[in-house]
């Protein structure tokens, strides 16, 4: 079997949130590989740790997952300020006769540096067409975990853990290792808060996150962090604001200063997006269908609603109005330029991470959180069918079928997107519902 089949069977998928299943991203042939460690959520902490503790494990799978798409380079990018990290991956390049290779090349600490978009252009100088993917350019992208699952799919072994950073305004902030399926209220409850009542839980970084509408599901394989916070906390409040009263508020007070546009990351690029034209047309009910079609071009960074916009308004939201209406219009964007180049002041412009994370009032929180040995032991887990892009595994097992740790239990369906699934304990399974896979322990 080759890398790519390997890792196709091992379900790994994009493990920094996105869950694109990986093995597609194999299928290509590319000019750069790159490695996304800039991790440039505000408080989450599994990227940088797990190289520090898996250097050669992730140096492995990143070289190979390079020569596999014929990458003639392979880049790590990091912010300069994980000095520790970037020495041990440096000495471990060398160690491992990767230099010819493998280049760290250091970024400044700014957000949002881990989109995909804004890293290819860090690191290479190219930019991803609007609407478009790195492929385009030559580049495949692959998260710091993500390059470990292939490692270990190279191996032999299937994805079935997950690391998770829990953190927020809790006692012990926290970075742990557990088994996919795992109930996620048992993953909470390690931060040191036992009772909920009170708090909100954000499934993601800050930023892109959105509020974890129950606290009932399962760890999935794209889970990254848990931030929790007292659901009076400002950070909340605009996160629980429903689209239909964040129109009603963006129709009341955008003074169309454009702060939204001049410092959105996808606008420095090049790109045609302009918040404040989708906020000026929920304004006057302006109706220009082409006009509107760049609204598709947001990356839903919320740089624009979390940082930019003064007024406190919600202009990626606005964004979203115009996407979801030309969804049910089938209209798409398609861009008629070829040619991209940064805006000049893109350089100035880019938000550093402290002030972020003090306009999100988040600095208080903004402590490590070690990577600690869990004594999380699921008796049950819940494998969701839909833990990926793509479509929903379908069931390869029935209830009553006796399973082991890393067996396949699911698989996409023939010619299709998706991703295999694998039990993440030894036992029966005692139940198959629409989305999950509900395995009891021996
Ligand atoms: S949404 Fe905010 S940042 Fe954008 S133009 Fe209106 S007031 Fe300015
Ligand atoms: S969320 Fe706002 S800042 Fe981010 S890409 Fe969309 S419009 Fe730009």
């Amino acid at each position: 079997m080759n890398l790519l089949d390997k890792v196709r069977e091992a379900g790994v998928i994009g493990a920094g949130g996105a869950g694109f299943p990986t093995h597609v991203k194999l299928e290509t042939n590319a000019d750069y590989i790159l490695l996304n460690a800039a991790e440039c959520e505000p408080l989450l902490r599994v990227d940088q740790q797990l190289m520090e503790l898996n250097t050669d494990e992730i140096l492995k799978g990143f070289e190979a997952a390079g020569r596999f798409v014929d990458a003639k380079k392979a880049i790590i990018g990091i912010k300069e300020k994980h000095k520790s990290v970037t020495s041990k991956l440096q000495e471990r390049i060398s160690a491992l006769q990767l230099q010819d290779y493998i280049e760290i090349k250091k970024m400044p600490d700014f957000y949002p540096a881990g989109d995909e978009q804004v890293l290819v252009y860090e690191l290479t100088s190219r930019i991803v067409p609007e609407g478009g993917i790195p492929i385009q350019v030559g580049c495949v992208v692959l998260n710091s975990e993500t390059a470990l699952n292939i490692y270990n799919a190279s191996q032999g072994t299937s994805v079935t853990e997950k690391y998770i950073t829990v953190t927020g305004d809790v006692p012990n902030p926290l970075t742990v290792k557990v088994l996919v399926g795992t109930p996620i209220i048992d993953v909470l409850k390690l931060s040191g808060i036992e009772k909920f009542d009170d708090y909100a839980v954000i499934d993601g970084g800050p930023m892109m996150g959105p509020i974890l509408e129950n606290l009932d599901g399962y760890v999935t394989k794209k889970h990254k962090g848990f931030v929790i916070l007292k659901k009076d906390h400002h950070l909340i409040r605009k996160k629980s604001l429903n689209l239909d009263t964040a129109t009603k508020v963006n129709k009341s007070a955008c003074e169309q200063c454009r702060m939204c546009t001049d410092m959105c990351p996808r606008f420095l690029l090049g790109h045609s997006i302009e918040p404040h034209k989708m906020m000026r047309a929920i304004n006057y009910a302006i109706t220009d269908i082409e006009g509107q079609k760049s609204a598709q071009l947001c990356c839903q960074c919320n740089l624009c609603e979390l940082f930019s916009c003064q007024a406190g308004l919600y202009p990626k939201l606005a964004n979203l109005h115009y996407k979801e209406m030309l969804a049910k219009l089938g209209v798409r964007y398609k861009s008629s330029k070829t040619e991209f180049s940064t805006r000049a002041m893109r350089e100035y412009r880019r938000l550093p991470s402290k002030r972020l994370i003090i306009r999100l009032g988040l600095n208080k929180f903004d402590k490590s959180a070690p990577l600690t040995n869990s004594e999380l032991t699921a008796k049950t887990v819940a494998i969701s069918t839909r833990q990926h892009v793509g479509a929903p595994a379908e069931p390869v097992v029935s209830v009553g079928d006796k399973v082991d740790a890393g067996q396949t239990i699911g698989k996409p369906p023939e010619n299709s997107l998706g991703a295999y699934i694998h039990a993440s304990i030894a036992g029966e399974i005692v139940k198959i519902e629409k989305d999950l896979i509900v395995i009891r322990g021996d």
